[in-house]
Order: C-alpha cells, then sequence, then structure tokens
C-alpha cells in the first residue's frame, strides 16, 4: 500500500529507487566480572582498544581530509577530542579498578549515560551529538572484540538506503557508487550525518521519526529531498510525474552553463539578485556553480557546534576562505545564532522555559561579550579578503543594534591600535525575523546599512507557532495574510528609507513563493541550491506587474488556503510543467 513518510531535507535532490533497509548490526556486549589478578589485563584490553581506535579514526580524517575536504575531516578530529577526554577515561579506568567489570560492559555502561543524558536535553543541536558518541562507541567496542567497527555492508546494486540512524564515519565512507539517497529516522540538518551528505553530494533527508519501519526492502520509492518527502511504493503516474519532473531537472542543468551566466532579470528588466545560504564552507562550491552573486547568510553556527570554542584564528582563517573564494561578490556574515533550536554544547547549563523566546541570537552574544568580541575581530580580520558585509541575528529592538555597533566600533579601535588591517567600511546589517523588527523597521533603518528578512523565524514570531513543532505545523504557513502584510510593510520602510533589503529564509529559496515575493517587491533573494535554477527561470519569465496583481488579489482573501488556491491556480497556469 502506498505510503508517505515526511522529513527533514539534509542533502537535496531526487532519487527513485529500490529501499535497502539497513537494521545495523547489533552490538552484543558481554557482562561479566574480572578476578582481581586480571584488573591490569582488562585496562590493557582498554589501552590497546582506545589506540585502535584512535588510529582508525585518525586514518578516517586523512582519508576524509584528502577526498573531501579539512573541515569534514575536522568532524573525525571532534571525535578523537572525545575518545581522549580525560574525565571519560578516567571513569572508566576507575570503574573498571573499583568494581571489576569487564572493560566492555563499563564502556558500554559510560556511553549509554552520555548518549541518555544528552537525549534529555530539550535542544536539537545537543541531541544530534548523541550520534557522535554512538559512532565512537561503536568503533571501540568492535575493536575491543576484535571484529572491529561494525561497517555498512558491501552492496552490488543501487538502493535507497534507510536506517535508524548512521554514524558519520557510514557515511563518509559509504559506496556512493550504489546509494543514490539515503533516509534516517534520527538526525537535523546541523548532525554530523547531514553535514557529510551535503558535502558529499548524496540526496538525504532524516528525522522521519519511523521511516525505517514503514518500509521494506525492495520496495520502490522515490526520495523527493526537495520537498523532504518519501513515497513508498508510488503509483506508475507518480512515477512518471517524478521521472518527467527528473528529466525537466536535468534539461535545465543541460541548460544550466546558459543560466548560470544569464541575469536574474524579468521580462520588464527588473534586475533581481540571486545569492546563496551556506552553513558549511563545502557548500560555496555548490552555489558558485549555479550562477549565486555572492553568499547573502552565511550562518556561522558550524564553526560552533563543537565543544571546544573556536579561537579568533580559526574563526578568521573560515571566514577567510569564503571571502576569497567569492571575492569580488558579496559575502554577508551573520554573527553566531544560538539558542532557541540551536543551543550549543557549552551552554548546556542553562535551561529556558521557552528557548525560541530566550536568549538567542544577539541577546546571546550582548550576553557573552567575550565571545562576540571575538567572532568580531575574527569578521573584521576576514574583512580585507573580499567583499564582506556583517550582519546581526534576531534583532528585536534598536537598543540592541546601537549595542551591537558599539561594541563592533570599540573592536575596530582595538583592532586599529594593534595595527591590524581591516575594512572600516563594513555594511551593518540587520536579520529582519521579528514582528517587532518587522513593525519598526522604519526606525531601525537608521541604525542598518541594510535589512535581511529571516521568514523562518518572522512566520514562527508572527503566528506565534515553534518552527519545528508538528503537531501545529499546518499553521506554519508563510502565506498566512499576516506575514504577507508584514512583509510589504518591510519592504515600504526599506523603500522609504533606502535601506537595501533581501530575503533569506526558506521562503526565498522555494519557487511557490517567487511570484508573490516579486509582486511584494523583492528582489533580492538568498537561498540554497535546491531550487535556485527554478527561481531564477521564474525570475525571468514574469513582469513585475503580473506578480503585483496577483499578489494584490491573494491579498484580499482572508482565509490562508484561499490565498494558496489563488496562488496555485495562477501557477498551474503559467508553469504548467513545473511541481510546485
Ligand atoms: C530565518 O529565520 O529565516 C533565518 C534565515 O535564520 P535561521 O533559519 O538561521 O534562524
Ligand atoms: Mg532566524
Amino acid at each position: 500500500m502506498q505510503q508517505l513518510i515526511t522529513g527533514i531535507i539534509a542533502s537535496p535532490g531526487i532519487r527513485i529507487g529500490r529501499a535497502y533497509v539497513y537494521h545495523g548490526s547489533n552490538l552484543i556486549i558481554p557482562k561479566y566480572t574480572v578476578e582481581p589478578g586480571g584488573v591490569e589485563e582488562e585496562l590493557g584490553r582498554y589501552n590497546r582498544a582506545l589506540e585502535k581506535t584512535k588510529n582508525d579514526i585518525q586514518s578516517i580524517r586523512e582519508q576524509i581530509s584528502k577526498s573531501l575536504s579539512r573541515d569534514m575531516a575536522d568532524i573525525f578530529s571532534s571525535h578523537l577530542l572525545v575518545l581522549e577526554d580525560p574525565m571519560i577515561t578516567e571513569k572508566v579506568i576507575r570503574t573498571i579498578r573499583e568494581e571489576r567489570r569487564n572493560v566492555e560492559w563499563v564502556v558500554n555502561d559510560i556511553s549509554m549515560d552520555l548518549i541518555q543524558g544528552l537525549s534529555s536535553i530539550d535542544d536539537v543541536y545537543l541531541r544530534e551529538r548523541i550520534i557522535d558518541i554512538s559512532d565512537i562507541h561503536k568503533r571501540l567496542i568492535g575493536n575491543l572484540q576484535k571484529t572491529g567497527a561494525p561497517a555498512l555492508p558491501d552492496l552490488d546494486e543501487e538502493v535507497i538506503l534507510f536506517a535508524t540512524d548512521l554514524t558519520p564515519s557510514d557515511t563518509a565512507m559509504m559506496n556512493r557508487k550504489y546509494v543514490l539517497a539515503f533516509v534516517t529516522d534520527t538526525g537535523g540538518r546541523t548532525s554530523h550525518t547531514a553535514i557529510m551528505a551535503r558535502a558529499l553530494d548524496i540526496p538525504a533527508i532524516v528525522g522521519t521519526i519511523n521511516g525505517t519501519s514503514m518500509v521494506q526492502d525492495g520496495q520502490t520509492v522515490i526520495v523527493d529531498a526537495l520537498r523532504g518527502k518519501i513515497i513508498i511504493d508510488p503509483t506508475a503516474e507518480e512515477i512518471e510525474e517524478y521521472n518527467r519532473y527528473r528529466e525537466d531537472l536535468v534539461l535545465l542543468d543541460a541548460e544550466l552553463a546558459k543560466l548560470t551566466h544569464l541575469p536574474a532579470t524579468t521580462l520588464d528588466n527588473e534586475v533581481c539578485h540571486i545569492y546563496g545560504n551556506i552553513e558549511i564552507p563545502e557548500e560555496m562550491k555548490m552555489i558558485k556553480e549555479h550562477g549565486a552573486q555572492g553568499i547573502g547568510l552565511y550562518r556561522s553556527e558550524f564553526l560552533f557546534l563543537d565543544r571546544a570554542l573556536p579561537d579568533e584564528e580559526k574563526q578568521y582563517l573560515a571566514y577567510k576562505k569564503v571571502l576569497e573564494f567569492f571575492k569580488p561578490m558579496p559575502v554577508t556574515i551573520r554573527t553566531l545564532d544560538v539558542g532557541g533550536d540551536k543551543i550549543y554544547a557549552y551552554n548546556k547549563t542553562v535551561k529556558e522555559r521557552n528557548p525560541f523566546l530566550g536568549c538567542r541570537a544577539i541577546r546571546f552574544s550582548l550576553e557573552n561579550e567575550p565571545l562576540f568580541r571575538t567572532q568580531l575581530r575574527a569578521i573584521l580580520r576576514a574583512s580585507i579578503h573580499g567583499n564582506t558585509r556583517l550582519m546581526f541575528p534576531m534583532i528585536s529592538t534598536v537598543e540592541e543594534i546601537i549595542k551591537s555597533r558599539n561594541i563592533l566600533y570599540q573592536t575596530m579601535d582595538e583592532l586599529r591600535s594593534e595595527k591590524k588591517e581591516f575594512d572600516p567600511d563594513i555594511p551593518i546589517g540587520i536579520m529582519i525575523e521579528v514582528p517587532s523588527a518587522a513593525i519598526n523597521a522604519d526606525r531601525l533603518a537608521e541604525h542598518s546599512d541594510f535589512f535581511s528578512v529571516g521568514t523562518n523565524d518572522l512566520v514562527q514570531y508572527t503566528i506565534a507557532v515553534d518552527r519545528i513543532s508538528e503537531k501545529i505545523a499546518y499553521l506554519y504557513n508563510p502565506l498566512n495574510l499576516s506575514v504577507l502584510r508584514l512583509l510589504r510593510h518591510i519592504v515600504d520602510a526599506s523603500r522609504k528609507h533606502e535601506v537595501p533589503l533581501s530575503i533569506c529564509g526558506e521562503m526565498a529559496g522555494e519557487p511557490l513563493y517567487t511570484i508573490p515575493l516579486l509582486g511584494l517587491g523583492f528582489r533580492n533573494f538568498s537561498m540554497g541550491t535546491a531550487f535556485m535554477h527554478q527561481i531564477k527561470r521564474i525570475i525571468r519569465s514574469v513582469k513585475i506587474h503580473e506578480c503585483e496583481e496577483l499578489v494584490d488579489e491573494m491579498m484580499k482573501r482572508d482565509v490562508t488556503g484561499e490565498i494558496e488556491k489563488v496562488l496555485l491556480d495562477y501557477l498551474g497556469q503559467k508553469f504548467p510543467a513545473m511541481l510546485f
């Protein structure tokens, strides 16, 4: 029977193939006590397995560094840090000595405690580190039993791989010839597995919760990692529709060379710009190949995922790399946005009742000034290596931007006195992603060199709907009239006060919304690569007055479903071959 699974897009693409369900190898943990005279031998076994595991991880790291990149290899450096964590090692040794239990038993208990501790924490970033711990754990236990780490079986045909979870090393070592795409029950966009999939360009959907239990080996599946859905046992029509769509995408890719260098200009010569959003430096190559005119949003959170805070030098090098790559095109670096669903490891002591309404983004940076200053120094120092723009996330009051700018100016003075170079004219912009900022856009204009609208948060805060809650996902709709009205208000304020405006939430990267956004007055779009070409194609095939008329017609309706219908009817007529 046909079924539909939904999940989070970890890496974009569309694939059709046969399911292969990987149940993982069940680790068998022997449990026994050792004689007092056997304790030293047990510790010896632990040390040898630890060494072997370190060597294994080091060799994966080297392999990834050669085949992919240093940044991806760094994921395994963080595994080494966990493995070498003296607190964990001491605890294992002490428990073996005191309780005289065999090492597999002790290691397993300690790992499970760590995993349980992480899984009870209410934040996505931290929970996503569970898979890293489990990767290390499996490898260590495998080495204790001399069976080696459990690995994905050798494949000899093309499959869509389904698994409860995949470790970063499973993903890194995946046979890309045969794994067309993968789907996991756990994980999110920022898990190391997802990041690895993006870097390897394997379409992937994660976080399906129970996807694995809904599919059987050999069933035909369509993985639509452009919309985050998996169709199990699709009908012949659906396969045909998707094949046509894929062919269309392939054709589009074939036209790519032409399209890449063509401007994003409407039929009536209104010039638009398409920029890319990046989370990891690996994404920049693809973004450039898709013809983006720079980076509209460089989320700097990736640098802060691991246990150790990135120092100024590490950050400086990361920003410099992206800036040099895109030079002379602009790169908008956003300062750290943690909190909400993005609390990072060293902030785990503070558990907030409403994290999304709490100490998030710029609020966190202003609370943690030394960390903020380090990031600003790194961005400023990197600014001479390209066309740099600096952006503050989640500004909700005028005070915040004033305060942030003052800290920035102090940092500039500091660098001047140290005779360190930076771009003193670096444009300083803000994200408009909170209703208070949208409403006060005219007042914030005075303090901002540019605005970038973050619809992911703007929708959540306007409709008061948690952006990651599945239960009320039906409410999360950017076409809600209140959102469209706020967007119109922001455009009016930016025009009146001549503040350059762009939009970088997911809404900007979905073809469904391109025409309404043009109609509202947006001209600068920043997005991932998934729909970059389609969006350029849409922009190049419309006239602005058509878009304005359409959005006016939409905004005459009150009910979101009706607003959507007006839009879909229009798109169905104008682009009959496109899937929206
Ligand atoms: C947004 O809120 O739309 C945005 C781009 O920021 P993030 O998704 O990183 O919160
Ligand atoms: Mg946001």
